[in-house]
């Protein structure tokens, strides 16, 4: 058995990161952008308007209240997109709604909420306000030439809103990887046909498909293989050519019909590792014509740890992304005892953070690799060295899972 580390760090050295394409900026939310993003232009563009109310002369409210209001002609009305056709004479407001430009002489705002109607020409306004009041400048939020992000970034809606804002209509990102996925197995079937004696209905490839998606990469639905090897070796080679990586399922145990590794060793230069952690010790991971492949193991559970442990790291590498949250510190509301056996276990485990911050860790089920009903009840992985286990009260490490 290896370390888990050792396996992550032989996996490691053959990602690379992947080039990076020109992206609609709606398609953007979630990639690395790898280009320096300088504001053509200042925004706001213009100084506007934060409320709906009447643009002054702030000294023009000098001393104004409820008891003893100012009252000032309305000399017209600004509405949002468009301009006032003269400046604001001494003495005179004007009605302005938000995000309207600010007319030429004015230095203030009064909101609607602190005017009376008096009739169609005056208005009564029963407040003082500061010079500036609710005035955006132009150029609050970004400066015409200022760095307003550096490669690197990872996109969220608000960078593509600035994006938007900015003109554009597209940015350089590194791309998603396309991930292709195979189940491979004779007891395997699909759908709601009756399961003869001995089948199974495929469920890690809908699961991984499922996982890579909400990882954010490209998931590639490749079927579902027999336990043959000239067709796993066909589909293999096939599939390399469409993707940038592979995961497959099964078939790297030591069955007797355990073909993914056998094909695997055979087209390319292959690590068949065990791995010191439970479940998903056994792992298959090489290079075919430059593509990564992954074999996860085929026990459902496995498969799906395996791919939190391994494969997303190393696409999120490929992305471009920081590696992952990792693991955090909870707290064992019940005993997590295990015996020594030289592994790392990952538990399945519902963690619940309470009001003082702190992660209580309770069994999210049954523990078997098998047993699938327990990783859809986890929210986490409880990470548990080699050892005896935790008490009930002591800390544990977990990561958190479909955040
Ligand atoms: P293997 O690694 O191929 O020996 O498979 C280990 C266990 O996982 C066996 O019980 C398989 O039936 C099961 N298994 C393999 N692939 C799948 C799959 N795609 N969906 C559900 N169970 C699977
Ligand atoms: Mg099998």
């Amino acid at each position: 058995m290896i370390p888990l580390d050792d396996a992550r760090a032989r996996i490691d050295r053959d990602i690379s990161q992947l080039p990076s394409v020109l992206t609609p900026i709606g398609e953007s939310s979630g990639l690395v952008l790898d280009e320096t993003i300088v504001a053509s232009e200042s925004m706001p563009p213009f100084a506007n308007t934060a409320m709906d109310g009447f643009a002054v002369h702030a000294i023009d409210l000098a001393g104004a209240s409820e008891d003893s209001p100012v009252r000032l002609p309305v000399a017209g009305t600004i509405p949002a997109g468009s301009v006032a056709t003269h400046p604001l004479a001494p003495g005179t407001t004007m009605r302005i709604m938000t995000g309207a430009p600010l007319p030429e002489g004015a230095d203030a705002v009064i909101m609607v909420e602190l005017s009376r109607p008096v009739d169609d020409e005056f208005i009564d306004l029963i407040a003082e306000v500061p010079t500036g009041n609710h005035v955006r400048p132009a150029g609050d939020d970004l400066r015409e030439g200022d760095v307003v992000f550096a490669a690197g970034t990872v996109i969220t809606p608000a960078h593509v809103g600035i994006l938007a804002s900015l003109g554009r209509e597209s940015v350089r990102c590194i791309r998603r990887p396309r991930v292709g996925v195979f189940s491979t197995g004779d007891e395997l079937v699909v759908g709601p046909v009756a399961l003869q004696p001995g089948q199974i209905r495929d469920s890690n490839r809908p699961g991984l498909l499922a996982a890579v998606t909400q990882a954010g990469f490209d998931a590639v639905d490749l079927g579902l293989l027999p336990d043959d090897e000239a067709i796993i070796t066909a589909a293999l080679n096939d599939a390399v050519r469409r993707c940038d990586v592979l995961l497959t399922t099964g078939g790297v145990s030591m069955g007797d019909f355990d073909f993914v590794k056998i094909v695997l060793g055979k087209l390319g230069d292959f690590n068949w590792m065990q791995v010191a952690i439970r479940p998903a010790k056994p792992l298959a991971f090489g290079i075919i014509d430059e593509t990564p492949v992954f074999g996860l193991p085929g026990n459902p559970v496995s498969s799906m740890v395996s791919f939190e442990l391994f494969a997303k790291p190393a696409l999120r590498k490929m992305m471009g992304l920081p590696k992952g949250p990792g693991t955090i510190i909870g707290l064992a509301d019940e005993p997590f005892l295990r015996h020594p056996d030289g592994k790392t276990h990952f538990v399945r485990v519902q963690a619940k953070q309470e009001a003082d911050g702190a992660w209580r860790v309770r069994s999210a089920g049954e523990q078997g690799s098998h047993q699938l009903s327990a990783m859809a009840a986890a929210n986490a992985l409880a990470v548990l060295p080699d050892g005896d286990g935790v008490a009930a009260g002591g800390a544990l490490k977990i990561m958190l899972l479909n955040s």
